[in-house]
């Protein structure tokens, strides 16, 4: 999804409301294994406050994990606020502002890349998750698979 900000570059106090929603199909290519289960929808503004543009957003996320213990796979949903300084030049590279080249921004790129950013690298489907069973493979959370009942 891109942006065209152009205007509200050139536009001191200029204001754009951000209600938007970024499809499925531009989420697709995200996640390797996992990936977002949902549409992401992002509500917030961007603003040109005596040249400085400044975007501001708050996006609800909902995300399919893969378990790390029983390898299932889950959904998971989130809230997340970013804010972001944008610049039209060419920013240096120990400036964290955003670079829109030619007053454009894919917001889609950046948002995904903020998500990706805090979501959990190692997650459970459940605080408790038993796992597999180290002998048969059986995913214990389904019940028990008789393995250990000699013991
Ligand atoms: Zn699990
Ligand atoms: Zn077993």
């Amino acid at each position: 999804m891109i942006l065209q900000l152009k205007r509200l570059f050139e536009r001191n106090g200029d204001r754009l409301a951000l209600d938007n929603v970024i499809p499925l199909e531009e989420l697709r290519d995200y996640g390797e294994g996992e990936s977002f289960a949902a549409p992401i929808s992002i509500k917030g503004s961007i603003i040109n406050r005596a040249g400085m543009v400044s975007l501001d957003f708050a996006c609800s996320v909902s995300f399919r994990h893969t378990c790390d213990r029983c390898l299932d796979s889950f959904v998971r949903d989130y809230s997340f606020e970013f804010e972001h300084i944008l610049t039209k030049d060419r920013a240096d590279p120990d400036d964290d502002s955003v670079y829109c080249e030619g007053g454009a921004l894919d917001l889609t790129e950046l948002t995904v890349s903020d998500i990706f950013a805090e979501l959990p690298t190692k997650i459970l489907c459940a605080e408790d998750c038993k796992g597999l069973c180290p002998i048969c493979g059986k995913n214990l959370n389904l019940g028990g698979c008789g393995c250990n009942a000699e013991e």
